[in-house]
C-alpha cells in the first residue's frame, strides 16, 4: 500500500492492516476530531465511543465500527489486539497513535487507550410496536447529555424497549451523552419525533401513556402499570412538558416531593418512575449480604 501520509507509515501486523499516526494533521485524524462537533457527526453519520468496554459491547452488539484508534501503550495487550483484529474482520481501519493524538482526539489528559468510530443508528418511529410488557420512554425536548445518557443507561438496566427524543433534542452521539451511557446507548433504541409527529405516533400506541407533570393529578404509586404497554412521557428540563403533549397523555402522573426543591431532575424522576413501572417485572433478589 502507498504511503499517503507524509511521514507516517503502515505496517502490517497479525492483526492485520494498522495505520501509524503520530500528526495531528493527519486527515484520518483530523475527521475524528472532527465528530466532536454534531455538524460534522451528521456529516458523516458517525460518531465516538471512549474505552476498551464500550467498543467491545458495540461489536457485540453489531454496530458497524469505522475507525478503531488505539494508544501504543495498547500494542501487545491481548483484549486491544483482538478489538483491532474484528475492526479489520469488519471492514474497519485500525490506527495505531501516539497519547498526544490521542489526547487531542478525547480532548482529555489521560485518555482511554481505545477510541471506536461508529455509524450511528435510529430506530424510524413507524417501526416502534409496543407489546404487552412493553416500556418506552419519550423525553420532551431534553437539552442535557448527562441527563440524556443517565435515561439511556437507566433504560437499559430496567428492561425498558427504547428512548423517544420528541423536539429539538440534545444530540444522543454526543461524546459527553455516549459517555454517560456507560455503553447503553449500543443496546437502546432510540428514535427522533417532531412533536407533530410524536402526536400522531402517539395515537396508534395500544396501551398507557403516563406523563409526569409537577401539577400531575394522580400519585404515581396508584397506577398499575402491569400488562400493557406503557409509554412514559417526560417534560423538558426548564420548561416541563407543553400543554399539546401533556393533553395527549391518559394520567398525568405526579412524584410526591417534601422539603424546598421544586421538582426532580429529569433522569432521577425518569429512574423513579421507570422502576415503579416495571416492579412486577424485576426479580426480587431474595440474597442478603
Ligand atoms: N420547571 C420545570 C416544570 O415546571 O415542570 C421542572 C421540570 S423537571 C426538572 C423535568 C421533568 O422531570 C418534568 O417535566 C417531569 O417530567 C419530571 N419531574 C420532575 N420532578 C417531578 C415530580 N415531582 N413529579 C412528576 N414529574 C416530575
Amino acid at each position: 500500500m502507498s504511503n499517503h501520509h507524509g511521514s507516517e507509515h503502515q505496517g502490517r501486523r497479525a492483526v492485520g492492516q494498522v495505520k501509524e499516526v503520530t500528526s495531528l494533521a493527519n486527515p484520518l485524524v483530523k475527521d475524528i476530531k472532527a465528530l466532536a462537533l454534531k455538524k460534522f457527526r451528521d456529516q458523516q453519520n458517525a460518531f465516538m465511543a471512549e474505552g476498551l468496554k464500550l467498543v467491545i459491547d458495540a461489536l457485540d452488539l453489531g454496530w458497524e465500527i469505522r475507525t478503531l484508534v488505539f494508544a501504543k501503550a495498547g500494542r501487545g495487550n491481548a483484549a486491544v489486539e483482538k478489538v483491532a483484529a474484528r475492526t479489520v474482520a469488519a471492514g474497519g481501519t485500525v490506527l495505531e497513535v501516539s497519547e498526544k493524538v490521542l489526547s487531542a482526539i478525547t480532548r482529555r489528559d489521560n485518555p482511554q487507550m481505545v477510541v471506536g468510530v461508529f455509524t450511528q443508528r435510529l430506530v424510524p418511529l413507524k417501526d416502534i410496536r409496543a407489546k404487552d410488557g412493553d416500556v418506552w420512554v419519550a423525553l420532551d425536548r431534553v437539552r442535557d447529555p448527562g441527563n440524556l445518557g443517565t435515561v439511556l443507561r437507566t433504560v437499559d438496566a430496567v428492561g425498558a424497549k427504547g428512548v423517544i427524543l420528541v423536539g429539538d433534542t440534545t444530540d444522543p452521539f454526543s461524546v459527553e451523552t455516549v459517555r454517560a451511557t456507560m455503553g447503553s446507548i449500543f443496546a437502546v433504541p432510540v428514535a427522533k419525533a417532531t412533536p407533530e409527529a410524536f402526536l400522531s405516533w402517539r395515537k396508534g400506541f395500544p396501551g398507557l401513556v403516563a406523563g409526569t407533570h409537577l401539577k400531575g393529578a394522580v400519585d404515581y404509586r396508584s397506577v398499575d402499570f402491569s400488562g400493557r404497554p406503557v409509554l412514559l412521557l417526560m417534560g423538558n428540563e426548564q420548561q416541563g412538558l407543553p400543554d399539546d403533549l401533556a393533553a395527549s397523555c391518559d394520567r398525568l402522573l405526579r412524584i410526591p416531593q417534601q422539603g424546598r426543591a421544586d421538582s426532580l431532575n429529569l433522569a432521577v424522576a425518569t429512574g423513579v418512575m421507570l422502576f415503579e413501572i416495571r416492579r412486577g417485572a424485576l426479580k426480587l433478589e431474595t440474597t442478603h449480604r
